[in-house]
């Protein structure tokens, strides 16, 4: 009888339009904390104080000090690594096609992937608010607090806040390639941010196999996934993609 393992293995093999939902937890063994949980950022900073869009607008100086510059410190250094390699050599072989991801921090991009839809906006560059200019995360001065552009504006990051929408091409999107893949991975996600949390559901509802890599179980675990790979995204997505290529191997 096949394991988990084999079996989602298997099932990505034959896929040639998987797509894959990403969250925090792929980031995590780069170095880049999550939002909840254990070590989590959210352990130290309130989300309605720092990641509100309300928050910035009324004191952008206090949430760039204290918050921003922090989270843009350990994203400049970050670089990808096992989980999105995975992801990207899935691209490679001609099994997935798009990443839809949570995270702003560029990784997927930066590991290779070609269509990655960052749901939430993205840290690598940031948008003067007066003049709606756009430069790239190294090119912003963090001596002088809050960074401004030329012309005295602000700078924000290209993210989505808390209590901002999701720009609709973005979702209407996510839903399109949810609706036509035939497996989706859902990788480091706490499945509880709405309406990102949705895409397995629409995938499965959709006839997809549902293959969730996570350390804990998430509120799809039970009811949504097919399989369920128990462990880190590093460690998980080398195994996994090593049995893709046998049965690719075995197939030929
Ligand atoms: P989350 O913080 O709510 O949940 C993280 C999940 O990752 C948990 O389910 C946890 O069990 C899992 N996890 C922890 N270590 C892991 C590992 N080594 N491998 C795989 N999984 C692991 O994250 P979320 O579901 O993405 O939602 C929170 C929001 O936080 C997102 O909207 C995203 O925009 C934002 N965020 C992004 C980053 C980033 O860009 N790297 C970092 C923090 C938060
Ligand atoms: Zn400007």
């Amino acid at each position: 009888m096949d394991t988990l393992m084999q079996g989602a293995a298997r099932d990505l093999a034959r896929s040639n339009r998987a797509v894959a939902l990403t969250g925090a937890g792929i980031s995590v063994e780069s170095g880049i904390p999550p939002f909840r949980g254990k070590g989590g950022v959210w352990e130290k900073f309130d989300p309605m104080a720092y990641a509100h869009i309300d928050a910035f607008l009324q004191d952008p100086e206090r949430v760039w000090r204290e918050f921003l510059v922090v989270l843009k410190a350990t994203l400049d250094i970050a670089a990808p690594n096992a989980g999105h390699h995975g992801l990207a050599r899935l691209e490679a072989l001609g099994i997935l096609t798009t990443i839809i991801t949570q995270n702003i921090d560029g990784l997927h991009q930066a590991a290779g992937n070609s269509d990655v839809i960052e749901f939430h906006g993205t840290f690598a560059r940031y948008r003067c608010m007066a003049c709606g200019a756009r430069i790239s995360s190294r090119r912003i001065d963090t001596r002088r607090m809050p960074p401004r552009c030329d012309c005295g504006g602000i700078f924000r990051p290209e993210c989505v806040f808390f209590g901002e929408m999701i720009p609709p091409q973005r979702l209407w999107r996510s839903e399109q390639v949810a609706a036509s893949c035939d497996v989706m991975l859902v990788v480091g996600t706490s499945a509880v941010v709405q309406p990102a949390a949705l895409m397995p559901l629409i995938a499965k509802q959709s006839g997809a196999t549902v293959i969730e890599i996570n350390p804990e179980r998430t509120p799809l675990t039970d009811s949504v996934s097919d399989y369920f790979l128990q462990g880190g995204a590093g460690e998980t997505m080398t195994e996994l993609l090593q049995q893709v290529q046998r049965h690719i191997a075995e197939t030929i």
